[in-house]
């Protein structure tokens, strides 16, 4: 299908992008398009103006800062990907950038924009709540942080306001023995998340867990933390048993999605044995 007609700007700089969406509050920003472009297509959405942020080089970046790991929002799921710098520092991030689309969706779409676009199946979300991320949101009135925990408001729905850019995402380095892994079944038509579970464990000693951190998607309306599955892990010593039965809180509080591809109960199935997988993978990961 064609898209309903639209004007289209491209911003040069953030202050340009920020001015265009102040004097224009039904204008969309367009980042990678690989989620925007779809829905215009399909005419879900029908924005009379584009924002295009793809070109501003100043939100393209990985880097360490204060103790942090600073990631423009314009960072593309490949560079994500393929950084080595992640890869020695915080592995969840390439592990779940490569299960995403195909070469490339990821040399396209950004992290900046998944996030944004809250996609109940996206596979960033549950990473960016794992990690207790903070978002940054920045607008003409200035910037204001975002937790992981308050982002993710529902269905394609974030706390971001209107007029507002999401900027930069942080997470906070990590001392000690961590353990990480993203696991996901992969719808077989779309590739997106039937389910995906991201793990971000601290170790005490070799297998006794002093935190865990949990996000999970696919699964409901919007990425969540199993916070019953959490609380069972911390502190104590990690085998199959205590695993397994940590593991059958995955969907407890949850209203869980059924469909033609899987039934509420076949997630909820699937929602215990990918915390069991990806618990068992981030054990590894650790070493
Ligand atoms: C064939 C295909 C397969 C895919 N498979 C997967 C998959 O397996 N897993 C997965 O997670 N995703 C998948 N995707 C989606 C892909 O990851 C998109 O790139 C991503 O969801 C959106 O990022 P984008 O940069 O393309 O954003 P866009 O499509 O440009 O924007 C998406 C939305 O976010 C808003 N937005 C963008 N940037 C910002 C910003 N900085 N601040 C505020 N709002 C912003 C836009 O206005 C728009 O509403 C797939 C897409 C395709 C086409």
């Amino acid at each position: 299908m064609i898209s309903a007609p639209f004007d289209y700007v491209r911003a040069n700089t953030l202050d340009e992008a920020l001015s265009l969406l102040a004097q224009n509050e039904d204008a969309k920003l367009l980042a990678g398009g690989h989620s925007l472009i779809p829905a215009m297509k399909l005419r879900l959405a029908q924005p009379p103006l584009l924002d295009d942020i793809s070109r501003i080089k100043d939100l393209t970046y990985i880097r360490e800062e204060a103790g942090q790991i600073r990631i423009g929002a314009m960072t593309t799921h490949y560079q994500i990907e393929s950084s080595d710098l992640l890869k020695n520092i915080c592995p969840l991030l390439p592990d779940c950038a490569s299960h995403i689309g195909d070469l490339q969706v990821r040399n396209k779409g950004t992290i900046g924009g998944s996030v944004a676009h809250a996609d109940p199946a996206g596979d960033w979300p549950a990473a960016i709540i794992a990690l207790n991320a903070e978002m940054i949101a920045t607008s003409k009135n200035g910037e204001r942080t975002i937790k992981a925990d308050d982002f993710f408001v529902d269905m394609l729905t974030t706390a971001l306001e209107p007029g507002e850019i999401l900027r930069e995402i942080r997470i906070n380095k990590t001392n000690g023995r961590t353990g990480h892994a993203y696991a996901k079944m992969h719808h077989p038509a779309s590739g997106f998340a039937v389910v995906g579970v991201a793990v971000n464990l601290l170790f005490n000693g070799d297998s006794e867990c002093k935190s865990a951190s949990i996000g999970i998607t696919g699964v409901s309306s919007k990425a969540y933390r199993p916070s019953a599955v959490e609380t069972a892990l911390n502190g104590v010593t990690l085998d199959e048993a205590t695993i397994g039965s940590a593991a059958a809180h995955a969907t407890d509080g949850v209203d869980v999605n059924g469909d033609v591809f899987a039934s509420d109960e076949y997630r909820k199935h699937l929602a215990t044995v990918y915390v069991r997988r990806a618990i068992a993978a981030a054990m590894e990961q650790a070493g």
